[in-house]
């Protein structure tokens, strides 16, 4: 079986609405509703799960209703950070079902991901126990201490920019998880970097450069603009 599962539990402070930005409305639909549209259209999705910021959970049962996505089957808390509440997402899902089952862990602010996207995430995940959704880095790479003056550069051929779906087995992302604890890590930023960060590898699915993730006002003009963009159909 494989399990969507959406990671809402953001205030979204650097959109600096009162809103959580994955309750946003863009042309009379909630950001998190085509994030939910995309795994409940994904033939190869059976069960979609959402952790959620605390406050909002009538409110996504019944935009899930009116929007008839019949796979959202959990609620989940959110914690403090990204780390805890994907943590509390795959912990409440071991509860239900098996190791075995593979699950995409998505965020609920990605809503332009495509079926092949999700379709690459599960395949990379069968084959090899983990898929980084991740595309090419086409940007000069500078590093920099102060935000102001850079003096080293980064070759970006040996750089991915990573974006989610980020697929593993269950059991395997809850063992990360809690051995991560044990650890003392605490805070890290994505699933990715929680496995590179115990030591383990990853290996890459396909993304694309529409998958964007909304984080600023800036973000919701190029979804909308996103939204509109048909391909001309003469291009190759
Ligand atoms: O902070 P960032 O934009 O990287 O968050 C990525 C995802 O993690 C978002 O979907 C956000 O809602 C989620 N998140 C969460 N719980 C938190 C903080 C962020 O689920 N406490």
């Amino acid at each position: 079986m494989n399990i969507g599962l959406l990671i809402a539990g953001g205030s979204g402070k650097r959109m600096g609405q009162d809103i959580p930005k994955q309750f946003l409305t863009v042309n009379e639909k909630p950001v998190i509703v085509y994030t939910l549209e995309a795994f409940q259209q994904h033939p190869e999705i059976d069960v979609i799960a959402v952790v959620c910021i605390e406050g909002w959970e009538n409110m996504l049962s019944a935009y899930a209703n009116q929007f008839n996505i019949s796979k959202l089957k959990h609620i989940i808390p959110g914690g403090e950070n990204g780390q805890d509440s994907i943590r509390n997402g795959v912990y409440s899902l071991r509860e239900v079902y098996g190791d075995d089952n593979i699950v995409l862990i998505h965020d609920s602010i990605r809503p332009m991901v495509s079926p092949e996207i999700i379709s690459d995430c599960i395949k990379v995940t069968k084959k090899e126990g983990c898929a980084i959704t991740v595309i090419p880095c086409a940007e000069a790479m500078l590093e920099t201490e102060d935000d102001y003056v850079s003096d080293a550069s980064y070759p970006r051929d040996r750089l991915k920019r990573t974006q989610t779906p980020q697929g593993f087995r269950l059991g395997e992302i809850c063992d990360l998880h809690k051995r991560a604890l044990e650890e003392g890590i605490t805070n890290s930023v994505a699933s990715c970097t929680l496995k590179i960060e115990m030591g383990e590898r990853v290996f890459f699915s396909k993304g694309s450069e529409k998958n964007i993730k909304l984080t600023t006002v800036e973000d919701l003009d190029i979804f909308k603009a996103l939204l509109m963009a048909e391909r001309s159909d003469w291009l190759k």
